[in-house]
C-alpha cells in the first residue's frame, strides 16, 4: 500500500529542455532561448572544464565519498571548520536529507507560501504536516513564520533570496527572525537558511552567514554551485552547520553523493573569483534590461535579487504556449500559486532581446 501523502505529491516541474522543444515544435535547437532554470548564461567556467579533464583519468574510481579536497577549500574560503561541512548532489539533496532527519509522520515543517517548491515536496515526501505561511508582498512574513511554528514543528525553511519570486530580506531581519526561533524553541526546531542565490546579492547586502551558523546551534545555512558558479548540470551544493547537525545529515546521505568531475569542477569554480564577478555583473545589466522593457510594456514585476524576474502577464499559460512557438523557454509558476506570472531567468544581452520581442509580439496579439 502507497502510503496517501506519496499519492499526494504533484511531482516537480522542471524548464523544459531546448531538445524537447524542438521536437514538439518543429524548430531548430539553435535558435531557441531557455531562460527557464536559473542556470548561469556565460555557461561552464574554462577552469571548472580543464579541472574536470584533469579528473576524468580517476573515474574507474569511486568518488571520494567525504569530499576531502573540496571541503578544505570550502573551510578556507568560508571560514568554518571542514567538519561543519556537508556536501550535496546539488543543493537539493542538502534540502532533503535536513527532510529525512527532521521529519517523520507527526511532524510539520514550516515555509512560506511561493517559496522553493522543493520545500513542499520534502515535506510531502516525509508523511509530515505543512504549515505554509501566507506570503508578504511575495516574499516570506518571518513574524508569521514565527508564530506559525507549532508542537510538532522540527523543521524550517527560508529562501533568501527567494525563488521564484526573487524577494529578500536584509541580514539585520534574518538574524532578528534566526535568534528569536532560537529562543524560543532552543535546538527542537532546525532552520535551513537556503541562500541559493547569494552571489547575485550586491556586494553591500551580502553577509557572512557562516558567523551564524557558530552562533545559532539550530541553523543549516545552504549554498549552491548551480547558479552563479555556473555548474547547473553538475550536482553541487554544500550545507554549513554545526557538528551535531553536520553528523544528523551525515547518516542519511548516500556514501557517494557528488561524483568525482563535480568535486574537481567545484574547487576550480571557487578559486575562478573572476568569472564569479562577470556572472554578478551580466546578471545586474540583465536585471536592468528586463525592468526597462517591463516598464516599456506596462508590465508589473517583483524587483529581484536573484537570477530571474517574476513578471505578471495575466493569462500566463497561454502567453507561455505563444513564447514556446516562438523558440522562448520561461518558466510558469502556476504551480506555485502564481497563475498570471512567469518567472524568466536573466540571460545574455542577446537573449534577453529575444525574450522581450516575442514577448511583446505575444501581448499585442501578433
Ligand atoms: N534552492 C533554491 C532557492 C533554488 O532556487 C534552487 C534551484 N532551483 C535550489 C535550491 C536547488 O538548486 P541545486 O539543487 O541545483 O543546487
Amino acid at each position: 500500500q502507497v502510503p496517501s501523502y506519496i499519492l499526494d505529491i504533484a511531482p516537480y516541474q522542471a524548464g523544459k529542455p531546448i531538445e524537447e522543444l524542438a521536437r514538439e515544435f518543429g524548430l531548430d535547437p539553435a535558435g531557441i532561448v531557455k531562460l527557464a532554470s536559473n542556470e548561469n548564461p556565460l555557461g561552464l567556467p574554462p577552469s571548472a572544464q580543464r579541472a574536470m579533464i584533469e579528473a576524468a583519468g580517476t573515474l574507474a574510481r569511486y568518488p571520494d565519498p567525504n569530499g576531502f579536497d573540496l571541503k578544505a577549500a570550502l573551510a578556507e574560503h568560508y571560514q568554518v571548520p571542514a567538519s561543519w561541512l556537508t556536501l550535496g548532489n546539488g543543493s537539493n539533496d542538502l534540502l532533503e536529507l535536513a527532510s529525512l532527519a527532521f521529519l517523520a509522520p507527526g511532524s510539520s515543517c514550516v515555509y512560506a507560501q511561493h517559496a522553493f517548491t522543493v520545500y513542499r515536496l520534502a515535506t510531502q515526501a516525509r508523511g509530515a504536516r505543512h504549515l505554509m505561511v501566507p506570503a508578504l508582498d511575495y516574499g516570506h512574513d518571518l513574524d508569521a513564520m514565527l508564530a506559525a511554528i507549532d508542537a510538532d514543528t522540527r523543521l524550517l525553511f527560508v529562501a533568501n533570496p527567494n525563488n521564484p519570486t526573487g524577494t529578500f530580506l536584509p541580514s539585520a531581519r534574518v538574524e532578528a527572525f534566526l535568534a528569536a526561533v532560537h529562543a524560543a524553541h532552543g535546538e527542537r526546531v532546525t532552520v535551513v537558511l537556503d541562500e541559493a542565490y547569494n552571489e547575485y546579492l550586491d556586494p553591500e547586502l551580502r553577509f557572512d552567514s557562516s558567523a551564524w551558523v557558530r552562533r545559532f546551534p539550530n541553523l543549516i545555512v545552504v549554498r549552491t554551485f548551480s547558479k552563479a558558479y555556473g555548474l547547473a548540470g553538475l550536482r553541487v551544493g554544500f550545507a554549513m552547520a554545526q557538528p551535531r547537525l553536520t553528523d544528523l545529515l551525515n547518516r542519511v546521505r548516500q556514501p557517494f553523493n557528488v561524483n568525482t568531475l563535480a568535486q574537481a569542477a567545484a574547487i576550480a569554480a571557487l578559486h575562478d573569483q573572476e568569472f564569479l564577478q562577470r556572472a554578478y555583473e551580466t546578471n545586474k545589466a540583465g536585471k536592468r534590461q528586463l525592468a526597462e522593457a517591463f516598464d516599456k510594456l506596462g508590465l508589473q514585476y517583483v524587483p529581484s535579487y536573484g537570477n530571474f524576474v517574476l513578471v505578471r502577464v495575466g493569462d500566463a499559460a497561454r502567453i507561455n504556449l505563444e513564447l514556446l512557438k516562438r523558440g522562448v523557454i520561461v518558466r510558469p509558476v502556476a504551480g506555485d500559486g502564481l497563475p498570471e506570472w512567469l518567472r524568466v531567468s536573466i540571460g545574455l544581452p542577446q537573449e534577453n532581446a529575444r525574450f522581450i520581442e516575442a514577448l511583446a509580439a505575444v501581448l499585442s496579439g501578433q
